[in-house]
Formats: C-alpha cells, sequence, structure tokens
C-alpha cells in the first residue's frame, strides 16, 4: 500500500487553535491529553476517519487549524460517547468533534462531502420554522453538494413522491417558531456560563 505524506510548514500551523477549542464547553480539558490512544481504538468508525480521534486531538494541540476544519472525521464520528467514557484523562471528545464542525461551518472551511450541507440545512431550517420540511432540505443539500449526488438522488425523491411522503410544495411549521429561538437562545448562554474558562496548565519544573 502507497503510504502519502504531506508537509506542512510551521508558519501555516495556528497556535491559537488550541486555544480556541479549550475556550469552547466541551473542549476545556484538551490540554490533559496523553496521546494513549484508548479513543482511537474504542471508536467503532476510526478504521473510515482520515483523521484518529487520537489524532484530532494531537493536531488541534499542534495548530493544524487547515488540516483538522477540512477533516472527513468529525462528520463520519457517530456521538456514540465510547471514546469519551473511555479517556483516563476525562477529555470530552465527541463533544470537541462538535467543536471542529461548528469551527468548520462557522468558517466555511469544511471537507465538500454531504453531511455538513445536511447539518447546516437542518439548523438553518429548524431554527427558523421549528420544524423540518424534508423536501426543502433535500433540495438545499442537492444545490450544496453537486449534479452527481443530485442525479443519484432523484430516482429515490420521485419514489418517495409516488407513495406521498415527499410533498416538494409543502412547508412544515411550528405555531410559534420565535419561542423555540428563544429556547435555543437560552440553553446557548446557559452552557457558556456553566463551562469552566480554561487555563492551560503551567510547565513542569524541575530542580
Ligand atoms: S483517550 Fe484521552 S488521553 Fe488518550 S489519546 Fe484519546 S483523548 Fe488523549
Ligand atoms: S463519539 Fe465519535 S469519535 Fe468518539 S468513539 Fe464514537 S464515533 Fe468515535
Amino acid at each position: 500500500m502507497e503510504t502519502l505524506r504531506k508537509v506542512t510548514y510551521e508558519e501555516r500551523l495556528d497556535p491559537a487553535f488550541e486555544e480556541q477549542v479549550a475556550a469552547e464547553p466541551g473542549g476545556e480539558r484538551i490540554w490533559d491529553c496523553i496521546q494513549c490512544g484508548t479513543c482511537s481504538a474504542i471508536c467503532p468508525v476510526s478504521v473510515y476517519m482520515d483523521l484518529t480521534p487520537r489524532r484530532i486531538i494531537g493536531m488541534i494541540r499542534a495548530g493544524f487549524r487547515h488540516e483538522v476544519l477540512n477533516a472527513v472525521s468529525p462528520w463520519i464520528c457517530t456521538s456514540c460517547y465510547a471514546c469519551t467514557v473511555e479517556c483516563p484523562e476525562k477529555i470530552r471528545i465527541t463533544d470537541i468533534m462538535y467543536i471542529v464542525k461548528r469551527m468548520a461551518m462557522k468558517e466555511s472551511e469544511y471537507h465538500r462531502f454531504v453531511v455538513p450541507a445536511i447539518e447546516e440545512a437542518f439548523v438553518k431550517m429548524v431554527c427558523r420554522n421549528g420544524r423540518l420540511t424534508e423536501s426543502r432540505m433535500g433540495m438545499k443539500v442537492a444545490r450544496k453538494s453537486g449534479l452527481r449526488y443530485t442525479v443519484a438522488m432523484m430516482p429515490i425523491a420521485w419514489r418517495l413522491m409516488r407513495k406521498d411522503r415527499l410533498r416538494p410544495l409543502h412547508v412544515e411549521r411550528m405555531a410559534d417558531p420565535e419561542s423555540l429561538r428563544k429556547a435555543l437562545a437560552t440553553i446557548k448562554e446557559v452552557t457558556c456560563a456553566a463551562s469552566t474558562p480554561p487555563t492551560r496548565p503551567a510547565p513542569a519544573v524541575t530542580a
């Protein structure tokens, strides 16, 4: 098997990346990683990942911002929490996967893969209408994912429409979407307030 190695020059590294991740809820303990690899060993889908959970943590700490934000791994993560349960340093790896996804979407720097497009469409639609309209979401995802994906999905869409499971003109909407938006804003506020401000551990002093 051919092994490809990519060299990243130090000037492309972002030393602030680690602190930004540590400042997000769930990222606080990233500095405690001992690179034991338990998370990668326990992860049921690490075999399909381009960067294993251990490498994701290590690369965040080393400042590989672009490589981590463009990785497929966070989008493959199934949120099973096995890594978080087994980590000897109690690092919330699953939450760190979510932090990476949020950052990638915010900075529009993510792998051109269908899952980010689905997540983006889902969040926008639920925040706006309080409910999900599958036909509209399908159209948005198709627009972002390219012609090949759209053509591949056409037979499925057609079968669903024939069974009245997909209604292109119908929009699902809750009676008061504003109340949901307020609830989400409160959750965000409370979660951020509860998060412990990160403190980088002082280097060990030897006699
Ligand atoms: S299990 Fe925890 S300590 Fe070990 S490599 Fe993974 S994140 Fe680091
Ligand atoms: S939460 Fe994600 S990264 Fe962790 S073990 Fe499950 S699939 Fe792997």
